[in-house]
């Protein structure tokens, strides 16, 4: 039922009728047919432990013909059990394990959970996953374990991308980030803004089903500001997702400077490895290279370019424009100078394609004698910070990390002091979609257009912001979302 908000009271019977019921304007739940899945848990390969998990109204009844407890008995929930893995055609024994049973709707998909905890040989998990296929399972689709806690009501769709991400995170901001989607801070926040959504819609449903009565509805000026109000809570979400992207994918770098700066040994000294070649021909890196490091608490995914020179040599000509393509695209520039050289037109060049852009100047080589200095950098009119460096002695190296968490934490400081941040690009244009019709909808209700035409807008902003929790979504996006995850996820 919505709740009625505090600025704008909503009367809790009109406000009911127009508020959808999950499996009720869609068919999900209705085309959804229970049998029972089962699949590994744990990669495959050799391990000290494999799990295997059967979820479903058969769970435990294969589990009775396919695991039998060393203490016959009864086998309560939760609680972990030793007995004989048995293949049930032959009787033979396949494993030592340890079974534990989750029963619905207290499990993790809301139906009855088995899991087996086998010793974690790659054959032997093959060997009980088909004795528990032999038995009427069925090996479950990518996902499919998640995809059933959602379509039980057990988590909603940011819940369950967030714990894709968790599984995926490869930095303390990507973890963060999955774990506060985790804990439903997300769907929370949506879910009040959609009933407060929900609630403008009931008073138009008034407006149109009262008009004769006297009944006091609130004017048009108050719907627009309540309507306005909405509009700058969902703004301030829809730009946090900068921020949120930053959080779960990190911030990409380019390395830029003409060739023989030292870019590709910058790289391999950030990298900790010689993953770039390095080499005394100018124009060698030829390609751009990507890999991955932990900048404070964000990942940063460095790009090594080809140097930025004109060249008649097509190959490289083509890295060139990737250099500018790449530096277009990323959100901070690493503008490498040699300064055992005097100032040239690709250093000039390596100045404009920074201008205005985040990210740090390194005068690398400073080991050797000095020709360029920052002072002529400054005057031919670079901003970034610039640090004196040498690849060869790795002397500015501390600074350089310390530089580079820096820019990052600037750019994902949290706007208007909203800590919650959407973080895919589905969130963002479901976002978008219900900024759309709120802005449709405030212009309208100003215009005094009749009730109906502002419902249609107001409608579509609950729809939009229902997408991303999974209220109102077709078989098509969850296909997208679950597809990603891993069998037996
Ligand atoms: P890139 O073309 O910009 O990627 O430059 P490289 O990293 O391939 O370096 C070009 C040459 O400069 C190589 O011979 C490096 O060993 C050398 N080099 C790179 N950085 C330094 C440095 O700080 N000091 C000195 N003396 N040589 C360097």
């Amino acid at each position: 039922m919505a709740k009625a908000s505090s600025s704008f009271p909503a009367s809790p019977k009109v406000a009911r009728a127009c508020l959808p019921r999950r499996g009720d304007d869609n068919l999900i739940g209705a085309m959804y047919l229970p049998d029972t899945i089962v699949a590994p848990a744990t990669p495959p390969g050799q391990g000290a432990v494999a799990i295997v998990r059967l979820s479903g109204p058969r769970a435990i009844e294969i589990l009775n013909r396919i695991w039998r407890p060393d203490h016959p008995g009864e086998i309560l929930p939760r609680r972990l059990y030793l007995g004989d893995v048995v293949d049930p055609a032959t009787d033979a024994n396949l494993d030592r394990a340890m079974a534990v049973v989750m029963r619905a709707p207290e499990s993790l998909t809301g139906e009855d959970v088995v899991e087996l905890q086998c010793h974690g040989g790659a054959y032997l998990v093959r060997r009980i996953v088909a004795a528990a296929i032999a038995e009427g399972a069925r090996m479950a689709e990518p996902g499919e374990f998640t995809r059933r806690a959602f379509l039980n009501g057990k988590i909603d769709l940011t819940e369950a991308e967030a714990i894709a991400d968790l599984v995926a995170a490869r930095s303390e901001s990507a973890i963060a980030q999955a774990l506060s989607h985790l804990s439903g801070a997300l769907a929370e926040k949506i879910g009040r803004l959609r009933e407060e959504i929900i609630s403008i819609r009931a008073h138009l449903e008034a407006e149109i089903d009262f008009s004769d009565e006297d009944i006091r509805l609130p004017s048009r000026h108050e719907l627009g500001g309540h309507i306005e109000r909405l509009l700058g809570d969902v703004a301030l979400l829809h730009e946090s997702f900068a921020r949120g992207k930053i959080m779960r994918e990190g911030v990409r770098a380019a390395i830029i400077g003409k060739p023989n700066a030292g870019k590709s040994s910058i790289l391999n000294l950030l990298l900790g490895s010689d993953r770039a070649i390095v080499t005394e021909i100018p124009g060698t890196t030829r390609d751009v290279i990507e890999d991955t490091i932990q900048a404070g608490r964000y990942p940063l995914v460095l790009l090594d370019t080809a140097g930025v020179r004109e060249s008649r040599d097509e190959v490289e000509r083509i890295g060139i424009e990737r250099t500018l393509k790449s530096a277009a695209d990323a959100g901070l520039i690493i503008a490498v100078f040699d300064s055992s050289l005097a100032l040239s037109r690709e250093d000039r060049d390596v100045i404009r394609i920074s201008a205005g852009r985040a990210g740090v100047a390194l005068l690398n080589k400073r080991d050797l004698p000095e020709v360029l200095t920052s002072a002529e950098l400054r005057r031919e009119g670079l901003e970034m910070p610039i640090l004196e460096f040498s690849a060869l002695t790795a002397s500015g190296l501390p600074q350089l990390r310390e530089e580079l968490a820096r820019a990052i934490e600037t750019m994902a400081e949290p706007v208007a002091g909203e800590g919650l941040a959407v973080s895919r690009e589905r969130h963002r244009d479901a976002l978008e979609r219900a900024l759309l019709a709120l802005r449709a909808a405030r212009t309208s209700a100003l215009d005094l257009m009749p009730p109906e035409i502002v419902a249609v807008d107001v409608a579509a902003a609950a729809d939009a912001l229902g997408a991303i929790t999974g209220e109102v979504t077709g078989e098509d996006v969850l296909d997208a979302i679950f597809r990603e995850f891993c069998i037996g996820k």
